[in-house]
């Protein structure tokens, strides 16, 4: 690509593919559904990857990328090109097995779905059996480069998944090298393929070069591109997430075209000055952030385009990533307050400012931003109290009052085993109904409380009846664990229509935090209150922790994650306060993304889990010793990390169960875990009823590594996703195994 006189090289590196009114999660549910044909399902995607390239053609954009269009994951869509189908999915074919691979069928686990590096979103995880013979099968993948070609011409730009990355985050038999190596003639001939194309460019994609540099990936590496490089076709390697850290001397010097570097997450502008760039590359400056909502603030951008332009001054503007992990236009958020619209910039609103930071004389846009920026800072609820109180911050505020040993003789007494809940209950359609009439305003504010009031009543008479010991008022109030409280919070913004793939047809709208959090007001005394009077069980009261408040949403750039969670971790202290006020004899405050905010490379996390364990702490040391506090957890695999949940003092955690085969509770007693824990007794993301046998041989395995008092027993997430006629036999046999047990103790 030629560069026009004063004008930088613009490019994209993939594009939100769900579609402006969630067309793709409709067009797949209905196919799901049979309601229509894979050619209606094909139209849809279609649709959308077309006026998503027409987006970025009006935008200006230079190189655009293709290939970014999945049906369901874009590292499944690799895994079939390269006919990586593991033998259990080999009967069937075509949108069957590929759906079968991502979802399961009949009867058969679907491959295992993982996060995406350090995003939200999850990926399926190819699994490469020893004697899988690859094979090409990217006709729909150059189907999509030929439509790109159509509408794009010269600046279609297909993306690819390097064989290095792909094979890195498979399960695999063997070296890595040997997996790579497999797969090398097929991404051969594609490129040779694209060549005949006409294609002028690529850009192979190499996240894994981000994290922890080991010598099999250096050595893997250097043996594709040497391969890549003979086809002779331009290659630009791309890396966001983090800086290349140690690989970035060798990684400068492939034989590529051009490399791409994150430039607002890490360290790359260090490595830049330190150790140079090759003059002959060009350097693909990632520098609009793809993983958060907020405008460009363009003293600091042209600050970082200064310094990389005393290195290298043959550079493209590029976002830091696929725009995939931000939601799609900021103009449809019309009930946002307009200081905040003004300074938020979601994937089209980036599009433009690529276009921006890529030309000279724009100085009146960016002075208009600029003003916009003035005034959210002058409107923005910023509370002085809050920066002051966390500055203000001492040793004791993260501290129970007694050590863990000493309190638990002081808490509550309960029968061996303790049974209980993750806290909520089905969320049905009825309840969806009628919170959506409250919100209409059909519903007063008292009708609506009355028919919760209702819910919690018939929820904790029928924990009663199934004979649970400690029991939960359901959560029917709440939409989403963080969405409850962030609304009852100071600082945080919902949006309309910002979702953002989760997985597959799973979208999520995560909440912006824009200014400082407060509590304004007791957010579940209420509820509390109307449960625990209704019964002589204790109740838990229900709390989602501040770590993962924080990495459930997009947060403030202007201070550290570390000072947003203390902040939150306030808010939430206070209400620990209230609900022991109120009688609650054990409170308990979710953590499920505590491991996912864990940071790419490992010399990072100790400085991550410090303040995200004191986070924890600060939000609950304020429980008296007779305050039993509970966290839980929604995945187990933390034998690396679990001294550090120690460190989170809570008095007991439940988690997830999904390695069913008790390696967790091996570790955890390997580690010498002392607090009390829950290992979840069964699956609730599976609508089958577990058998008492079933849970009575989870809970003897729990036996066999664990002191007996410190065993809870409970179902390894909350209920909501399910039907009632799914709980109530689940939590009843859950019961029954518990008796079993309890006579066998
Ligand atoms: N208390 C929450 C619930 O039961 C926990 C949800 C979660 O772990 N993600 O729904
Ligand atoms: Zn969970």
């Amino acid at each position: 690509m030629t560069n026009k006189s004063n004008s930088l090289t613009t490019l994209t590196l993939g594009y939100p593919r769900i579609g402006e009114k969630r067309e793709v999660k409709k067009a797949l549910e209905s196919y799901w559904a049979k309601k229509i044909s894979s050619d209606e399902l094909y139209t849809t995607i279609e649709d959308i990857e077309k006026s998503n390239w027409q987006k970025q053609i009006d935008a200006g954009i230079d190189l655009i990328a293709v290939g970014d269009m999945s049906l369901y994951d874009h590292i499944l869509d690799w895994t079939v090109y390269l006919g990586l189908i593991p033998s259990r999915f080999k009967s069937f074919t075509g949108l069957q097995q590929y759906f079968a691979m991502a979802r399961g069928a009949d009867g058969i686990p679907a491959l295992e779905m993982t996060k995406w590096f350090d995003t939200n979103y999850h990926y399926l995880v190819p699994e490469i059996e020893a004697d899988c013979q690859p094979c090409n099968n990217f006709q729909g993948f150059l189907n999509q480069v030929k439509r790109g070609q159509n509408i794009l011409v010269k600046s279609a730009n297909p993306i690819i998944i390097s064989p290095v990355t792909l094979v890195a985050l498979s399960r695999y038999e063997g070296s890595l090298r040997e997996n790579v190596e497999k797969l090398l003639p097929l991404y051969q001939s594609l490129l040779e393929e694209l060549k005949g194309y006409g294609i002028t460019e690529i850009q192979i994609h190499e996240p894994i070069l981000v994290t922890d540099e080991t010598a099999e990936v250096k050595e893997a590496t250097i043996k594709t591109y040497e391969i890549f490089n003979q086809v002779g076709l331009a290659i630009n390697l791309v890396t966001y997430f983090e800086d290349l850290g140690n690989n970035y001397g060798w990684v400068i010097n492939l034989p590529v075209e051009a490399i791409s570097l994150d430039f607002t997450r890490g360290n790359n502008l260090d490595l830049l000055q330190k150790y140079g760039f090759p003059s002959d590359k060009r350097l693909g400056v990632g520098i609009v952030d793809a993983r958060n909502v907020w405008q460009v603030n363009y003293a600091q951008v042209q600050d970082v385009l200064e310094t990389v332009k005393t290195v290298t001054t043959n550079i493209s503007i590029q976002p830091s990533a696929s725009l995939q992990f931000v939601p799609l236009d900021v103009e449809r958020e019309v009930n946002l307050p307009a200081h905040l619209r003004n300074i938020l910039s979601f994937a089209q609103q980036k599009l433009i400012e690529l276009k921006m930071l890529s030309t000279e004389g724009n100085g009146q846009f960016w002075q208009e931003k600029n003003d916009k920026w003035q005034s959210f800072k002058a409107l923005a609820p910023h509370r002085p109290g809050v920066q002051e109180k966390v500055k203000g911050l001492t040793v004791e505020d993260f501290q129970r009052t007694l050590s863990y040993e000493e309190r638990i003789k002081q808490q509550i007494k309960l029968p061996i085993f303790p049974t209980t809940t993750i806290g909520s209950f089905p969320q049905t359609k009825k309840l969806r109904r009628l919170r959506l009439n409250y919100k209409k305003g059909e519903l007063s504010l008292q009708e609506y409380q009355e028919a919760i009031d209702k819910e919690i009543a018939e929820c904790i008479k029928l924990q009663e009846d199934i004979g649970l010991d400690v029991l939960v008022h359901g959560e029917f109030e709440r939409t989403d664990m963080v969405e409850f409280f962030g609304q009852r919070l100071s600082g945080f913004a919902f949006t309309d229509s910002g979702w953002v793939q989760s997985y597959g047809s799973r979208y999520v709208r995560p909440p912006i935090i824009f200014g400082d959090v407060e509590r304004n007001e007791p957010m579940t005394i209420r509820e509390f209150k109307i449960a625990q009077a209704l019964t002589d069980k204790p109740v838990k009261g229900m709390l989602t922790g501040p770590v993962t408040m924080l990495n459930w949403s997009f947060p403030r750039a202007d201070i550290s994650r570390k000072h947003q969670a203390f902040q939150i971790a306030l808010a939430l202290q206070a209400e620990v306060a209230d609900l022991q006020e109120a009688g609650a004899l054990i409170i308990q405050m979710d953590e499920p993304a505590f491991r996912e905010g864990l940071p790419l490379k490992t010399a990072l996390w100790a400085d991550y889990l410090t303040w995200a364990v004191d986070a924890f702490r600060l939000a609950s040391a304020i429980a008296l010793p007779v305050t039993q506090i509970h966290t839980h957890m929604c995945y187990s695999e933390f034998g690396d990390i679990i001294k550090d949940i120690e460190k989170m003092d809570a008095d007991v955690i439940s988690i997830e169960n999904s390695r069913s085969n008790n390696r967790t509770l091996e570790e955890v007693t390997t580690a010498g875990y002392n607090h009390q824990i829950g290992n979840g007794v069964y699956d609730i993301h599976s609508p089958v009823v577990p058998s008492i046998q079933q849970m009575v041989k989870q809970l003897e395995e729990g036996i066999k590594n664990l002191p007996l008092q410190q065993i809870w027993v409970n179902p390894d997430c909350g209920l909501k996703t399910r039907h009632w006629n799914e709980v109530i036999p689940a939590l009843t046999n859950m019961v029954e195994a518990t008796k079993i047990i309890r006579q066998q103790a």
